[in-house]
């Protein structure tokens, strides 16, 4: 047996849960099917996000977001959705033995961070150590010793930005030295390099860089840039790839497959709460005058 719903909404992050407040309070039944790893729980304290002057932490706001989907009666089940398929008038949505049936499919399953592989992520993420969001935090990185990680090819583009912020900025490849043209725009940038091959550390306040011949520069903070896991095969039942984190969506943010949407860092080049936010706005409203309408009694 399946359970029906208008609306089924995949992941309960901000914009999942934005969305189903919104469908809520169009009087549409949804149900929000979330594996619980939102990226939002990673942050220490937002100072970017609209309302929160102090600052918000990613868990907090999750709570309140939570809270307001819930004042609203919103059916939020922990759960992983390992396929979705077309079933001609909607979609089912499976997770393990349990099965909904819905009219129209919301995707916020959002990315996962690929992070160094160490054993205090974690922990230097909270204290600011690492950080994994340029746009979101380099204010609070200004005038630092920063440190940018990850492989060679991208590195130069993230010096860029961060250059504003800051005039001690260090690249660290994780894979190869810099190709001369890199190098080259990194000196322009005033933008050291180191070479690479060294390993990252961590001695619970600030990060180190121990190169192959062992030295060690300490950084206050690492942008460590490694990409993002994929969502593997969720959507192949429904001709999709959502591995990117670029699915392409129409102004009304629906995919090339009708009734489905996605919304969020799953589409979005600019990773963002307020984008997840005006996302699930404009889809949850173009869900809504889509579906018949219920005249009330
Ligand atoms: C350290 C850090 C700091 C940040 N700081 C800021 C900031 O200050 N300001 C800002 O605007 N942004 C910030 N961001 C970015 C922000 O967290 C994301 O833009 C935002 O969380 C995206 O929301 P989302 O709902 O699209 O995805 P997510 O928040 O990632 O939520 C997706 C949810 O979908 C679930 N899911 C995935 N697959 C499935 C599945 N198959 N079945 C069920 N559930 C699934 C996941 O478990 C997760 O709970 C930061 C990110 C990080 C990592």
């Amino acid at each position: 047996m399946a359970d029906q719903v208008d609306v089924a909404i995949i992941g309960g992050g901000p914009a999942g849960l934005t969305a189903a407040t919104y469908l809520r309070r169009f009087l549409r039944s949804c149900v929000v099917i979330d594996a619980g790893n939102s990226r939002a729980r990673y942050i220490p304290e937002s100072h970017n996000c609209p309302g929160f002057p102090q600052g918000v932490s990613g868990r907090e706001l999750l709570a309140k977001m939570r809270a307001q989907a819930g004042t609203f009666d919103a059916d939020i089940v922990e759960a992983r959705v390992e396929r979705i398929e077309a079933t001609g008038d909607g979609f089912r949505l499976s997770a393990g033995d349990r099965h909904w049936d819905a009219r129209n499919v919301i995707l916020a399953t959002g990315l996962a961070d690929r992070l160094p592989d160490v054993p205090w992520c974690e922990d230097a993420i909270a204290c600011g150590a690492l950080r994994l969001c340029a746009v979101c935090d380099a204010y609070e990185a200004r005038d630092q010793h920063i440190g940018i990680h990850g492989p060679a090819d991208g590195l130069v583009g993230h010096a860029r930005f961060l250059r504003a912020y800051s005039p001690q900025v260090t690249l660290l490849p994780s894979d190869r030295d810099l190709a001369d043209e890199d190098a080259a725009q990194a000196q322009e940038l005033g933008v050291r390099a180191l070479p690479a091959g060294g390993t990252l550390e961590f001695d619970g306040e600030r990060c180190h860089y121990r190169a192959a011949d062992g030295s060690d520069e300490v950084f206050d903070t690492v942008y460590p840039y490694l990409g993002y896991e994929g969502h593997g095969d969720l959507l192949t039942g429904v001709g999709l790839d959502a591995n990117e984190g670029d699915l392409r969506v129409d102004p009304h943010q629906q995919t090339r497959v009708p009734g489905l949407y996605a919304i969020g860092d799953i589409v979005s080049g600019l990773n963002q709460i307020s984008v997840a936010f005006g996302q699930a706005a404009v889809a949850a409203t173009h869900v809504h005058n889509n579906l018949p309408l219920l005249p009330r009694d």
